[in-house]
Order: C-alpha cells, then sequence, then structure tokens
C-alpha cells in the first residue's frame, strides 16, 4: 500500500489485495493477486515470503477484486489523474490507498497488469483461464499481462496449457533462474537445476509467451563465479528467452545465504564490485546464438547501462563492462560511491561536471566516516538502504 493517499477509509466493495512485490518493469501496473506467498519458500538468498504462510485464493476472490479495481477504474477515469497520483490525491480524486494503485496504472496508461504473488501458475489451470478471462472482460483495454512463476512449475504444465495462458492474454513470464551452475543452485536452495531451467524456459518460448529470465551476479562469490558466469550462460543459450534481467546479489545478516559468506560455515568468499562487474562480462561474453535483450533494471546493479539487444550489442554491452573496469582506481571508487547514491547509472555520467562534483562530496562524506580503505564495505552497506 502506499502512504501517498489521504488514509480515508475506502468502501469494502472497492477494497482489493495485493502482494508485496513485483518486478520494476511491472511499477505502472494493475496488481491483481492470485496467490498468497511462495509456494516453496527456501531459496536462501530470498527473504521476501519467509514470515508468511503460502495460500491460494480463489476464484472468486479474485474476479471481486478484479471487479473493485474497475469500478475504481469507471469512477478515476473521467475525473483524471494527470500528474499520477500524488497530484490525484492533493485534487481530493483520490482519497484512499486502493484508488491510489488503480490512479498510478492509469496514469502509466493503465495497459498493463501483473500477477501476483511469486508462483502464480501452480493454480490449476483452469481457474488461471477464468481469472484472465473475467480480467480481461473487465479490463479489455489491458495490452499485456505478465507473471513471476518458477521453472518447476512451469517444467509441469503442457505447451497447451501455456499457450491457452497467451490466448487468454497472459503476454510474458518472469522466471528467476538466478544461476544455471547446479552445485550453487544446490547450495541455494533453488529447488531447480540447469536442465529444468532449460525445460521450463523452452516450455514457455514453444508456447509464444514472452520469456524473462533472472540472474544473480555475485551469486557463487569468488569459489564459483567462473561456473556461475559460462553455465548461467550456456543455460541461456539453450532457452533464448526475451529478456535477461541482472540482479546483483544483495546481501545482509538477516537473509540465510549470508551464512555461505560469513562466519564458521563459510564455504564462499564475497566479491568486490569490480570481481562482480568481470564475472558480468565474463557471462555475456558467453552468451552465444540468442536474441535476447540484457537488463540491468534494478538499482542493486553497479552498471546501470549494460542493457542492449544481442547479439548486435554484445560488443557494446561488454565495452560498458570495461568502461567501469578500466577506470583509474581513483575514478573506480568514485563511481562505486556515486552509484550507491544514486546519482549516476553508468561510468559516463560522470563525465557531467555537477554529477561529478556532487559524487565526490559524497565520497568525502564517505571517506570521513569509513576511512579511505573501507569504501567496499560503505557502498554495501548504502546497497543495504534499498533492500
Ligand atoms: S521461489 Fe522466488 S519468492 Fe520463492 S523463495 Fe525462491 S526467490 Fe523467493
Amino acid at each position: 500500500m502506499s502512504d501517498e493517499a489521504t488514509g480515508q477509509d475506502p468502501a469494502v466493495e472497492d477494497r482489493f489485495e495485493t502482494g508485496p512485490i513485483r518486478p520494476p518493469s511491472e511499477a505502472g501496473s494493475y496488481l491483481l493477486r492470485l496467490t498468497r506467498g511462495c509456494p516453496w519458500n527456501r531459496c536462501r538468498f530470498c527473504r521476501t515470503y519467509k514470515r508468511r504462510k503460502f495460500s491460494l485464493r480463489t476464484v472468486e476472490e479474485i474476479e471481486a477484486d478484479i471487479d473493485a479495481m474497475a469500478r475504481i477504474r469507471d469512477r478515476l477515469a473521467p475525473a483524471g489523474v494527470a500528474g499520477g497520483p500524488r497530484a490525484a490525491v492533493r485534487r481530493g480524486v483520490v482519497t484512499n490507498d486502493y484508488e491510489w494503485m488503480v490512479a498510478n496504472a492509469l496514469a502509466s496508461g493503465g495497459r498493463t497488469a501483473f500477477l501476483q504473488d511469486a508462483d502464480s501458475l501452480v493454480m490449476k489451470p483452469d481457474q488461471v483461464r477464468r481469472v484472465l478471462a473475467h480480467f480481461r472482460e473487465r479490463f479489455p483495454e489491458v495490452e499485456r499481462i505478465t507473471t513471476y512463476a518458477r521453472s518447476r512449475t512451469v517444467a509441469r504444465l503442457s505447451v497447451d496449457d501455456l499457450r491457452s495462458y497467451g490466448e487468454h492474454g497472459l503476454n510474458r513470464i518472469h522466471i528467476g533462474m538466478e544461476t544455471g551452475h547446479d552445485p550453487l543452485l544446490e547450495l541455494i536452495k533453488k529447488g531447480a537445476t540447469a536442465e529444468l531451467h532449460v525445460k521450463a524456459g523452452r516450455k514457455v518460448k514453444e508456447a509464444g509467451l514472452e520469456l524473462s529470465e533472472y540472474v544473480i551476479p555475485g551469486l557463487g562469490g569468488r569459489e564459483m563465479s567462473e561456473g556461475h558466469a559460462l553455465d548461467s550462460a550456456r543455460v541461456l543459450n539453450a532457452i533464448d528467452p526475451d529478456f535477461i534481467r541482472l540482479r546483483t546479489l544483495t546481501l545482509g545478516p538477516k537473509i540465510p545465504l549470508w551464512e555461505a559468506f560469513h562466519g564458521p560455515e563459510a564455504v564462499l568468499t564475497r566479491q568486490d564490485d569490480a570481481e562482480i562487474a568481470a564475472e558480468i562480462r565474463r557471462f555475456i561474453e558467453a552468451l552465444e546464438g540468442i536474441h535476447s535483450r540484457v537488463v540491468s533494471d534494478h538499482i542493486m546493479n553497479l552498471l546501470g547501462d549494460v542493457e542492449g539487444c544481442l547479439p548486435d550489442g554484445k560488443a557494446d554491452l561488454l565495452a560498458r563492462c570495461d568502461a567501469f573496469l578500466d577506470l583509474p582506481e581513483g575514478d573506480r571508487r568514485l563511481y562505486q560511491v556515486a552509484r550507491r547514491a544514486g546519482l549516476v547509472n553508468g561510468p559516463a555520467d560522470l563525465s557531467d561536471p555537477g554529477v561529478r562534483a556532487r559524487a565526490e562530496a559524497v565520497l568525502a562524506e564517505v571517506v570521513r566516516t569509513y576511512g579511505p580503505g573501507r569504501i567496499e564495505e560503505a557502498c554495501r552497506d548504502m546497497m543495504l538502504r534499498f533492500v
């Protein structure tokens, strides 16, 4: 829920459920909750649903949510949400969190929707189709519907079922592959193997749906870096997904995987930013024969500008990694701090004198607080603010 709304109590029939997360690319989408939590909930790098019990929702509950959203859309659309939901709150058009969420989607065009939570396709295929059909009936203007799904769940579905979801409006599936390196998949308790990822990914493609696969740079530490980079590329080469999205590892003491890197049970050594950038370079270099778009759309990624389409953009993607790796030591530190402070997207941004001056001020403050030898640690602390 947003804290932007005025906090007025909505009518009971206006209420609908939403889950805690969606991909950054769905920031302006209608959020429709099919299930609560994650049916697996064991991945060691993930805390999103750790304290929540997984549950299915009934089709009737979900349809009631769709109807509530449609009613709010019908009420808000004529009043207009120009300027976004904050402006609509100021004008008194939006008065509660439910209206805020619908206004947010409308302000982004009202053409996209995202199904929550972690593994929506774990619902029975008939039920998924009924939900999609009802959504399309009430929201015929929506052009893109996407969802998260686990490889294990997708691998169990038939291509015909997946194709039928496409016919009912589902366009894209986001799968957290994380890595294609089997020893690392086992260590992080992903509940999937490289083979299973390939099977699931190929099914999605065969069904004619778009596929987004997520990779976590830094996940295997120094010890598994090479296997992680090369096997992840090998698996993706076998799938040819539409999107390959980078999500750099973010570790805090409350994340179960922390123990694999720290303390008496540690088996992995954390990489610094330069090592992770080199790992990404190695990974991209090994991507061959595919037509995916590499996307770096998360604030946790050091290099936000490593984006482009394969195969033609490969040289450019590698050059963007090199732009950081080739920086002199002082500029590298400056860039790291500037990125973690949200001032830059890629090393080229440091050539702007204003940006550079602000970055230097942040670096000076970091050095005052942490000392000159602890920039890496400072950057990790800065990253944790976003967790
Ligand atoms: S499958 Fe996804 S949501 Fe579930 S525990 Fe793993 S990373 Fe978290």
